[in-house]
């Protein structure tokens, strides 16, 4: 990279470490032309999909929104808040995890269904009764009677 002091082509890395608990790279670089020398972070850049909405309309990722919707689902049930939070950090990996830059909202709701089906099953009949309502209502039949077969058996 350019020298900021005076712009030369070539710098040289005289240092380098971990930094940020090993989740950045710290460089001490120094100048060739004007001997000046300065630090340079390199860091991951987690930058979250957008999320395409039904209509077709695009609005960032937000996390706080994927918390209320399952928190509204799993209102009065016994899941503690640590494991709502393991189910968030799930998803966004999982979100991160396509490599796309805009994620169909559809398919986030798929994942917050899976993570509730894992949680608890209350949650995830009321989340994908009002998830589902108008998109599919065979398939969340058949949902409902797989939960009702399983419990059968077990
Ligand atoms: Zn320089």
């Amino acid at each position: 990279m350019r020298c900021p002091f005076c712009s030369a082509d070539e710098t040289k890395v005289i240092d380098s470490r971990l930094a940020s608990e090993g989740f950045s790279v710290r460089r001490r670089r120094e100048c060739l032309a004007c001997g000046e020398r300065y630090t340079t972070f390199e860091t991951a850049e987690l930058v979250m999909p957008r999320v395409i909405k039904g209509d077709g309309s695009r609005e960032p990722f937000n996390e706080d929104k994927l918390r209320s919707g399952i928190q509204r689902a799993l209102e009065k049930r016994p899941v503690g808040t640590e494991q709502i939070e393991e189910a968030i950090n799930r998803i966004k990996q999982q979100l991160r995890a396509t490599g796309e830059r805009e994620v169909r909202g559809s398919d986030i709701g798929e994942w917050v269904m899976e993570a509730l089906r894992e949680l608890d099953e209350v949650a995830y009949v009321r989340f994908a009764s009002v998830y589902r309502r108008f998109q599919d209502v065979d398939a969340f039949r058949k949902e409902i009677e797989q939960l009702k077969s399983k419990a059968d058996k077990s």
